[in-house]
């Protein structure tokens, strides 16, 4: 989409949101035209919602899938189910190996990841990162919804870049948006989100390793809070590699 047409869109946000979104939309046309297959990986987050709605308005050939950790906060499912009615089957579900969910009960215990980091990413590899894996399977690319203001743990993040890990391009569009851009796209567009936000959380993962945050603090900070704040990863994202080159989003709204 050139950005005359993509402003012509999203003619009813404000002037700043409006920048932010039609770079996005860039991202997105500029992956479904290059890189397909490609996916969101979508925890139904706010900044996934965002993506959600943009791509299946701009960019429909972008897939999406979530992994169901099997322990994520009925606001979540009552959110998916939202989902599914507003923008029909769109979303790919990917479940843990049962085997390996078991092997993490039998060893540490159901909440086994309350009592050291070795069990917490045991717990979030079997629950997490493994799915992950079968759902980048055979994908060019892969997109997520991280921003840089996000938490110390994301300051680097890049629009794109090579996930060397998983041995494809990494893309986020909305690394340079703020919170409150974020909040003014789904609240413009009437997007449904997780009814937790508005109960304090700002990230929001699986119910016994997510809770709400202080004023002041960063928005992951309710994430595995009693682990230290350099550790408050998953697993999903490791750290970025450099910009490739293949997309030029150096242009700040
Ligand atoms: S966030 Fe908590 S419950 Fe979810 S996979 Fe990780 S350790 Fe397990």
């Amino acid at each position: 989409m050139s950005e005359s047409r993509a402003v012509s869109v999203e003619r009813g946000l404000a002037p700043v949101l409006r920048a932010r979104v039609c770079q996005a939309v860039q991202v997105l046309e500029r992956v479904e035209a290059e890189l397909l297959p490609a996916a969101l990986a979508s925890s139904f987050s706010a900044e996934d919602m965002v993506l959600l709605d943009l791509i299946r308005r701009h960019a429909p050939g972008i897939g999406i899938f979530t992994l169901d950790t099997g322990r994520l906060p009925a606001e979540t499912y009552a959110l998916q189910q939202q989902v599914l009615e507003r923008y029909g089957p769109v979303v790919r579900t990917y479940f843990p190996n049962p085997a390996e969910v078991e092997g993490f009960v039998a060893h540490y215990g159901a909440n086994g990841f309350y009592h050291g980091i070795e069990a917490r990413r045991a717990c979030c590899h079997a629950r997490k990162v493994a799915p992950l894996q079968r759902a980048l399977a055979g994908q060019r690319a892969w997109l997520t919804g991280m921003r840089r203001a996000q938490a110390v743990t994301r300051e680097e993040v890049v629009v794109e870049g090579f996930d060397e890990h998983h041995g494809l391009v990494k893309v986020n569009p909305l690394a340079e948006w703020r919170e409150d851009d974020v909040w003014a796209y789904l609240r413009s567009r009437r997007v449904p989100y997780n009814e937790l936000y508005d109960q304090g959380y700002r990230s929001i993962g699986c119910a016994p390793c997510t809770r709400p945050v202080a004023p002041g603090e960063d928005a992951r900070a309710g994430r595995w809070w009693w682990e230290a704040s350099g550790q408050r990863e998953c697993g999903l994202h490791r750290a970025p590699a450099g910009a490739t080159g293949w997309l030029k989003c150096a242009a700040k709204p």
